[in-house]
C-alpha cells in the first residue's frame, strides 16, 4: 500500500470533498486523505502533500513531507506562511488557466482600447460624442510579468493586433514581443505603455513596486490593469494618479484586502473598474490532472516538477 497523500486545504469542506474526489478519479492508485480524517500513523507518513491555502500547523504535523503540490498558482501566502525551513513547493501551472487569463486580459484591454468606461458615462449624462478610433497597431500594451499567464496573454494580444512589450526578470526572446527587463526597461515599458497589465507574483520586490514614482512615469492618460496581487499597487497612489487625470482608468480584479472591504475608495470611484477576483478561476478538472500527471511522474522517476524558488519567492 503506498503512503497516503494529505489534502491539506482551509477552503470549505463541499470544496475540498470536489477537489478530493476528481483527485482521486485522476489517481486510482493514490490513498488521497483530507488531513482531518487522517491518523497519526498516516500523518507521519505522507510523502506528498496537496495543498489549497492550508494551515501551516497542519502542514507542520506532516514531518515526512518529500514535495507540496499547491492547487493554486500564487503562493506567496504559502512561501510566507511555511517558511525556509518548508519542502520543495511545486505551484499550479496549467495552460487551461494561461488561456482563461489571456482571455481576461484581450477582453479587458478591448474594454479599454475601444473606450467603454467613457461611453458608459457619457450615456449616464445623456451625452452623444464619439471618441476617435485608434487601430490596435497604434495601441501598446505593456506586460509586467512575461511568465505563465503573461506570456499567454502577450500573445493573444499580439494575436489581436496590438502592440505588446514585457517586462520580467529574465529577457525573453518570443516573436513579436519586445522584451525588458531591469529598472531601466520597466521606466521603459511604463513610459511607452496606453495601457500596463500587471501579471507578476507578489513577492518582497514586487510588494508596493507600483506607486507614485512608476504612476508618474506612466503616459499621460494611459490605464492600468491589475490581474495579479492587490499588494503589488500602492492604492493611495493610484487613487491620487486618477483624481489627477494622469492615469485615465484603472480594472482591478485584486485587492489587498478581499472581498473588497465595503467602505474601499475604489467601489464608487468613476475611473475605476472593480471585479472580484474573477480574471482566471481554476479549472477544477484540468487542475487535478495536471496535480495526477505530476504525482504520478514522482511515483514513476522520483522527479519532481520545477519547484518555487524561495529566495526569489515564485
Ligand atoms: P510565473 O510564471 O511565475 O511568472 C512570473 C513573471 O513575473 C515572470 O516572467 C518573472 O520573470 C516575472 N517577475 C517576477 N518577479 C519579478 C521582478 N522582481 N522583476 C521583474 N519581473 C519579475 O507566474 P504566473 O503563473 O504567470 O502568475 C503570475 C501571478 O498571477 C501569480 O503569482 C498570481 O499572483 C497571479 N494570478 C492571479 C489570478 C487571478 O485570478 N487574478 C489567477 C492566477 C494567478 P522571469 O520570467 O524572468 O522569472
Amino acid at each position: 500500500m503506498r503512503k497516503p497523500i494529505a489534502l491539506v486545504t482551509r477552503i470549505d469542506e463541499a470544496s475540498e470533498q470536489e477537489w478530493r474526489a476528481l483527485l482521486a478519479d485522476q489517481l486510482p492508485d493514490e490513498n488521497i486523505l483530507c488531513f482531518r480524517d487522517m491518523n497519526g500513523g498516516q500523518r507521519k507518513s505522507a510523502e506528498i502533500a496537496i495543498v489549497a491555502d492550508p494551515n501551516p500547523a497542519q502542514v507542520a504535523e506532516l514531518p515526512g513531507l518529500a514535495w507540496i503540490q499547491s492547487l493554486w498558482a500564487g503562493v506567496e501566502r504559502l512561501v510566507a506562511e511555511l517558511g525556509a525551513g518548508a519542502p520543495p513547493i511545486v505551484r499550479l501551472v496549467d495552460p487551461e488557466l494561461s488561456r482563461v487569463m489571456a482571455e481576461a486580459v484581450l477582453a479587458w484591454t478591448l474594454y479599454l482600447h475601444r473606450d467603454m468606461p467613457i461611453y458608459r458615462r457619457q450615456q449616464q449624462d445623456r451625452v452623444w460624442e464619439q471618441q476617435p478610433y485608434r487601430h490596435p497597431s497604434r495601441y501598446t500594451v505593456g506586460i509586467l510579468g512575461l511568465g505563465a499567464l503573461g506570456m499567454a496573454s502577450a500573445h493573444r494580444l499580439k494575436q489581436a493586433g496590438f502592440v505588446v512589450k514585457g517586462w520580467s526578470r529574465s529577457p525573453k526572446e518570443t516573436s513579436g514581443v519586445e522584451s525588458f527587463t531591469g529598472d531601466d526597461g520597466l521606466n521603459a515599458v511604463l513610459g511607452g505603455s496606453d495601457l500596463v497589465v500587471c501579471l507578476m507574483p507578489l513577492t518582497d520586490e514586487t510588494r508596493g513596486l507600483l506607486d507614485s514614482r512608476r504612476f508618474a512615469a506612466m503616459m499621460e492618460g494611459a490605464a492600468l490593469i491589475n490581474f495579479a496581487r492587490g499588494a503589488i499597487v500602492v492604492d493611495a497612489d493610484l487613487i491620487a494618479s486618477l483624481d489627477a487625470g494622469h492615469l485615465s482608468h484603472a480594472v482591478l480584479d485584486v485587492f489587498h484586502e478581499e472581498p473588497l472591504p465595503a467602505a474601499s475608495p475604489f467601489w464608487h470611484h468613476p475611473k475605476v473598474t472593480v471585479l472580484p477576483h474573477i480574471s482566471a478561476p481554476t479549472d477544477q478538472h484540468t487542475a487535478a490532472a495536471i496535480v495526477a500527471a505530476n504525482i504520478r511522474a514522482y511515483r514513476t522517476t522520483g522527479e519532481l516538477p520545477q519547484t518555487v524558488d524561495i529566495e526569489r519567492g515564485y
